[in-house]
């Protein structure tokens, strides 16, 4: 049969594809298994009106194998197979990307399917890694076979063949080494299996490979053991993903394996979050808050992000705008059927349901963690010991914007409380005359313990905020009032203490002393006063209006 030509758009996107601008190779396995599921589906789908098709869920499998001499992969499937009409229609043209028709005839009821990629350019992104390719198949109920064959932009050729059964088997011819690009290492068989882990673990029909392994020789003495390869069909995906399950039916150890498995962190999750959302976008996701701040946490190395899923697959492992910056400690996975598989990241254009995702994601995260402050006092702490400085961060990122969803999950240190408090609880506290929400700043919390002034506040019997996170005092300053009340720092010479004489001090008889020391201090103070503030204390430092002292050092540390 003479070579027959591609569609335009679809020599374009070839050309595309094996010129191969596009760097993440590894992901044509990918499309091609995602392309035999949903054959699989089609069929099993078929299946519940046509009593013809006689098979159920169980009976469909894909396969994968791979032979390193004659350097192919193969990934076949028993689903709905393609006649020669099909073949023409699907693997010659793009545009009319037939899941995509599926999914429009099907209509209304369709949402049980599971066919991924409403605009796949999938198919073809296997000639990334390969220089041909050789496709046969055979459609269910239908007794012709065929072999349809390709070496990418030059056209195809289509041949009637032998085939026992339905299904489809797609046979990639791996392209040689290059020097700039090594194509072998997808012949390896480790490679293979540890793909369809990162992509396609969650496929619903298991996708099945021979493997080699190793196992001790029967009889072999106990003091020297003996080991021997064998041969085994193993089932590499595990199917169901964990988030598409209902809380109630996965146990606490089934969440902690997967986190551990998937997220390779030892310590089990401070929290398991679960979370979803039907109507204009639907989606779920399984959230964790990691028990320990990972070690590069607060560094411009560590990458925020979560995985992002379709139906199932991998479509992006970091998709940092799905989490919010204040949250950014959060790990985990989001599916949603909405977004179209994608063979790029770059190409990933779906603004709008990200940013609802993201949106009804933060809402989520932070009614969470407000229960646990509410109904775990202790887990909540730990927590806030870990990653609390990210939510202080958070507050006073954007100049503020979202200090009003934080504030009340903000916890300090205080001069009475033995345990951190809230700003709610200080305000509960907050005595008759109180009118202010007193704070000191410091290194450490027995220096600011120690501060001349915090003395006098303790003899009044107020309470006051200690901060040792740098961050603490910029949050406060853009939080800038709660529930009405003012923030004031105990160093501010201007400390406002309810009942104070606020009359000028007669100072003329100590005159001499405080301009004998304004003299010996020079430049390095702005003026010396008398003060009624100090008890035990000789002197204290006050500051200006302005900045405080901490802020001051933090500038000083933070500019050159
Ligand atoms: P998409 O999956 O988005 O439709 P692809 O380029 O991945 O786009 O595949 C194009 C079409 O080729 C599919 O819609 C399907 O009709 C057909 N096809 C590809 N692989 C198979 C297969 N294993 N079995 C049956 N049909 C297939
Ligand atoms: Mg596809």
């Amino acid at each position: 049969m003479a070579k027959r030509q591609f569609k335009a758009e679809s020599k374009r996107l070839l050309d595309l594809m094996v010129n191969s601008i596009y760097t993440h190779k590894e992901i044509f396995l990918r499309e091609i298994i995602s392309n035999a599921s949903d054959a699989c589906d089609k069929l099993c789908y078929r299946g519940l009106t046509d009593d013809q098709v006689g098979m159920s869920r169980e009976d469909f499998r894909i396969e994968l194998s791979v032979d390193p001499e004659a350097r192919t992969i193969t990934v076949s499937d028993n689903g709905i197979g393609m006649n020669k009409e099909d073949l023409e229609n699907n693997l010659g043209v793009i545009a009319s990307s037939g899941s995509f028709q599926f999914k429009q005839e099907l209509g209304e009821g369709a949402a049980d399917t599971d066919v991924i990629g409403q605009f796949g350019v999938g198919f073809y992104s296997a000639f990334m890694v390969s220089d041909r390719i050789t496709v046969v198949t055979r459609k269910f109920g239908e007794d012709a076979a065929y072999r349809w064959q390709s070496s990418g932009a030059d056209g195809y050729t289509i041949n009637e063949c032998e085939k026992e059964g339905h299904g489809t088997d797609i046979i990639m011819h791996i392209k040689p080494d290059a020097e700039e690009e090594q194509y072998s290492e997808f012949l390896d068989s480790y490679r293979l299996q540890g793909l369809v882990k990162k992509y396609s673990d969650y496929i619903r029909f298991p996708i099945r490979m021979e493997v080699s392994k190793s196992r001790r020789k029967e009889g072999s003495p106990d003091d020297k053991p003996e080991y021997e390869t064998y041969r085994e069909v193993e089932t590499l995906n595990s199917m169901v993903p964990l988030w598409q399950r209902s809380r109630s039916e996965v146990s606490e150890d089934e969440y902690a394996k997967f986190y551990r498995d998937k997220f390779m962190d030892y310590a089990p999750p401070l929290k398991v979050i679960t979370a979803d959302l039907e109507g204009a976008v639907t989606y779920k996701a399984l959230l964790f808050i990691p028990s320990a701040a990972p070690y590069d946490f607060y560094s411009k190395e560590f990458e925020k992000g979560l995985q992002l899923y379709s139906n199932g697959v991998l479509i992006m492992d970091k998709c940092a705008d799905l989490l919010p910056e204040q949250f950014r400690f959060v790990r985990g996975v989001v599916d949603s059927p909405d977004l179209s598989l994608n063979i790029s990241r770059e190409l990933l254009q779906h603004d709008r349901q990200l940013k609802i995702i993201a949106r009804s994601l933060e809402k989520k995260i932070r009614s969470e963690l407000e229960k646990l402050l509410k109904n775990d006092r202790e887990e909540y702490e730990k927590f806030f010991s870990i990653f609390g400085r990210q939510l202080k961060y958070g507050v006073v990122a954007d100049y503020g914007a979202n200090k009003e969803s934080l504030q009340d999950l903000l916890l300090f240190h205080s001069s009475t409380q033995e345990k951190p408090t809230t700003l709610a609880e200080y305000v509960e506290r907050m005595g008759e005359g109180q009118k202010l929400i007193y704070y000191a700043a410091g290194e450490t919390l027995s220096a600011v313990d120690k501060l001349p002034q915090t003395e006098l506040l303790k003899e009044k019997n107020y309470e006051m905020l200690y901060f040792v996170d740098e961050v603490d005092e910029f949050a406060i300053q853009m939080i800038g009032k709660y529930q009405d009340k003012e923030f004031r720092s105990v160093v501010d010479g201007d400390l406002e203490l309810e009942g104070e004489d606020k009359e000028q001090e007669d100072d003329s008889a100590h005159r001499e002393t405080l301009d004998f020391v304004k003299e010996a201090l020079g430049d390095q103070v702005k003026e010396v006063k008398l003060s009624k503030k100090l008890k035990s204390h000789p002197v204290c430092l006050t500051a200006g209006p302005g900045l405080s002292f901490e802020m001051e050092k933090y500038f000083a540390a933070v500019q050159p």
